[in-house]
């Protein structure tokens, strides 16, 4: 891993969830962190952690789906940390709501935190990564963008077009030696789940069919955060070099049950 040590990495959604546990796993391989969202505190709490274990890291406030907040937030990484080397784009939103009543504005904010900013994003950091002919991005997408789940309509779109982005950005930038995946993602145990459930239930939507079959989950239960770092890890490392436009779905077999 020592090829990943002083890198710089700018993770977004990195004040909860999922992102404080990539962020934990990149700062363990001594990379540089700029850990990205639009809640202060938290992010300063984890780069205080972070740097406490010697490792570099700072908060950058920034909205990922506001196009001006989005180019500052790069330009200030870019100056203030180095150029970014990795882009995490994990920052997202969830929502759930029969197919006609879902509301486009809805839909609309969906694709612009889910797939508009990790698109934005990518444009924004891939010119330097050509330059340097070196980079990596990754793109934490979803089951939902794979199979349609009931009542996700908006979120599933939305994630089918991250992993479509990543297919088509891994394969425009191979030549250049830069590499792009993306992490699909089951259940996994985070705030954002508990609170995109409890607003189901609130709202009356009870999931039925055959994907709320006991057993559906070949490796039972949901995933744990560190699940998603992991994989994130594993795909930037060395050992993953020739590997590019996959989609890895980290979802206890679910998707092959
Ligand atoms: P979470 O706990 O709700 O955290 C979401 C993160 O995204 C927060 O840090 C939030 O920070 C940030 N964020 C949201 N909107 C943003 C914006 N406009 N600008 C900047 N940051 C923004 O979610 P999670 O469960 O960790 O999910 C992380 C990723 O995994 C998401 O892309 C999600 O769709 C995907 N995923 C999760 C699951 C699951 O079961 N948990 C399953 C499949 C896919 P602020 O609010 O501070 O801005």
């Amino acid at each position: 891993m020592r090829e990943l040590s002083g890198l710089t990495a700018l993770v977004t959604g990195a004040s909860r969830g999922i992102g404080v546990h990539i962020a934990r796993a990149l700062a363990r391989e001594k990379m540089q962190l700029a850990l990205a969202a639009r809640s202060a505190a938290e992010l300063n709490a984890l780069a205080a952690e972070l740097s406490g274990q010697g490792v570099r890291a700072q908060a950058f406030v920034a909205d990922v789906a506001a196009p001006e907040s989005a180019a500052e937030l790069v330009e200030r990484v870019g100056r203030e940390l180095g150029p970014v080397d990795l882009l995490v784009n994990n920052a997202g939103i969830e929502q759930s709501s029969a197919f006609h009543e879902t509301p486009i504005a809805d839909l609309e904010r969906m694709i612009a935190i889910n797939l508009v900013a990790p698109m934005r994003l990518s444009r924004l950091v891939l010119p330097g990564m050509l330059e340097r002919r070196r980079g990596h991005v990754v793109c934490i997408a979803s089951l939902a963008g794979k199979f349609g789940p009931a009542f996700q309509v908006a979120y599933g779109a939305s994630k089918a077009g991250t992993t479509n982005l990543t297919r088509v950005a891994a394969l425009e930038f191979g030549g250049d030696n830069i590499r792009v995946n993306a992490v699909l993602p089951g259940g996994t145990a985070t705030e954002g789940a508990k609170e995109a459930t409890e607003a189901m239930k609130k709202s009356g939507i009870e999931l039925k069919g055959p994907m709320t079959l006991p057993g559906r989950i070949p490796l039972g239960g949901m995933g744990s955060p560190d699940d998603i770092a992991a994989a994130c890890l594993f795909l930037v490392s060395p050992a993953a070099r020739y590997i590019t436009g996959q989609c890895l779905a980290v979802d206890g077999g679910f998707l092959v049950s």
